[in-house]
């Protein structure tokens, strides 16, 4: 417990730092929350942000220790697997795990960051700000400049501690890195993404309602989450330019034509596609890497701001809040000693921030492409077979990083060892009945798991 109540600043009320905010007001932290947003925005998928969200272990073990998993069950939808929907008009299931809690979890994200927004409203020492963007931080003064976005008026304010929790574009990440010198980068993709719908038919779902839906079409693919209304947020992931593209698909026609020819079976269930594909925007995909993460014991980014990935692990909020179980850990460990505790976080969380980046945008290809390849589809199932036979010694690298804690660097690495052994299994068989299990075995446990 902290001592005495220490100030904390938080800018952005995202998923993030609304989390966040609670932890810290449970810890007796005086926490500040500013959002640049009005109070009944956030959260809303004009912020250049999905609509709704796959939740998984990392992000529900940090929503447990807020104490708020019984508030945000009745939000959730579990997706078992993924439903491929094929060229030749085939669906294929394959189910994520093979024990009955290992599933993820599609939610709305207006629907979480509102729940975590209220509670930080409703907590003791936490005050929430709306309509109050950071425009600058000094952290030599220590002071946070903020415009108030309803009357543009602007007023600056002392801080202890600052913690940036404001998303992939941080302006407080801008500041710190220029404070001390650091290093930042944002790459992006060539491809962006748009979002659509199903709608809920009167008789409720259009598809299957426990799956993530893909239609890989090889460069580029499209996928569907379920909603509690019975409606699918369906998004669009596609070259901005080349044929086809988002460039190319300028037209009523163009874009009717091609979703007939490529997607038709989620065309016929897509009745205001045309509406949507031009009313939305188009959004970019992109890999945030910086460093530092902390600047002694006053300055923090966190979540998006220090490490945003590319979406296709769907592990971006998971990581985010794994952030926050792990600051509240070493809070523990350090007694609440910042100086510490800021250094030690961005020292443990920074390779696996960096690990995630690498398997979410590696996973880009697995969904849009490999995911059809039969030789994929056995090395997954020989993968579940050798977890029944070696629990001990060999978990699949999708099932460690979606229904398991360990590290993601971990994960990667194990990944590494997985890849050989599947890749010898399989050299030249066909079917799982053919499996040499005796080299399975020796290849199992010849080098250590995590
Ligand atoms: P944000 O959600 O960006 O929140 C930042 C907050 O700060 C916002 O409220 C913003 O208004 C506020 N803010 C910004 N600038 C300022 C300022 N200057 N002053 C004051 N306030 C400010 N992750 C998953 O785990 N699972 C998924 O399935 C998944 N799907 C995704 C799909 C897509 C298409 C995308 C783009 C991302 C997806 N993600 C997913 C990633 C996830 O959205 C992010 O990791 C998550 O939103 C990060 O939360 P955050 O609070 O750090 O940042």
């Amino acid at each position: 417990m902290a001592t005495q109540k220490k100030r904390i600043t938080i800018v952005g009320a995202g998923l993030t730092g609304s989390l966040l905010g609670v932890l810290l007001g449970q810890r007796g932290y005086q926490v500040d929350l500013y959002e640049r947003r009005p109070s009944q925005t956030t959260g809303d998928a004009d912020s250049g942000r999905s609509i709704n969200l796959a939740l998984s272990q990392r992000g529900i073990v940090a929503l447990e220790k807020a104490g708020l998993m019984d508030d945000v069950q009745p939000l959730l939808i579990p997706m078992k697997g993924r439903m491929l929907h094929l060229e030749d008009g085939r669906s294929q299931f394959s189910a994520y795990g093979q024990r009955p809690n290992e599933v993820i979890y599609s939610i709305s994200r207006r629907d979480l960051n509102s729940l975590l927004v209220n509670e930080a409203i409703k907590a003791e020492d936490v005050n929430v700000h709306f309509q109050r963007k950071c425009k600058s931080v000094d952290f030599t003064q220590k002071k946070l400049t903020l415009t108030n976005e309803s009357d543009g008026s602007e007023g600056t304010i002392s801080f202890d501690t600052l913690i940036g929790a404001d998303g992939a574009g941080s302006q407080v990440r801008r500041s710190m890195i220029d404070h001390v010198d650091g290093h930042s980068e944002s790459v992006f993709l060539d491809h962006d993404y748009k979002e659509l719908e199903i709608p809920a038919a009167a008789e409720g779902y259009r598809f299957e309602k426990n799956a993530l839906h893909i239609w890989p079409r090889g460069e580029f693919m499209l996928i569907a989450l379920p909603n509690l209304d019975g409606s699918f947020t369906v998004t669009l992931f596609l070259p901005k330019q080349g044929d086809p593209s988002f460039e190319s698909l300028s037209s009523e026609a163009a874009v009717q034509k091609f979703f007939e020819d490529v997607f038709p079976t989620a065309k016929a269930e897509m009745p205001d596609l045309v509406e949507d594909f031009f009313d939305h925007p188009a959004g970019r995909l992109g890999t945030v890497r910086c460093q530092p993460w902390h600047v002694k014991d006053y300055g923090l980014i966190i979540g998006d701001a220090a490490h945003a990935i590319v979406p296709f692990h769907g592990q971006g909020m998971n990581c985010a809040f794994e952030d926050c179980s792990e600051l509240l850990r070493l809070l523990d460990q350090f007694d609440d000693d910042w100086r510490q505790v800021g250094a030690a976080l961005s020292e443990s969380r920074k390779p696996n921030a960096d690990a995630i980046a690498e398997m979410a945008l590696e996973n880009y290809t697995t969904m849009r492409s490999t995911v059809t390849d039969p030789k994929y589809a056995l090395k997954k199932e020989i993968g579940f077979e050798l977890e029944r036979r070696f629990p001990d010694k060999y978990i699949p690298r999708y099932s460690m990083v979606m229904f398991h804690t360990m590290p993601y660097a971990e994960a990667l690495a194990e990944g590494v060892r997985q890849t050989e052994i599947l890749d010898r299994l399989t050299e030249s068989i066909d079917s799982i009945d053919d499996v040499d299990w005796e080299l399975a075995e020796k290849l199992v446990t010849a080098s250590s798991a995590p």
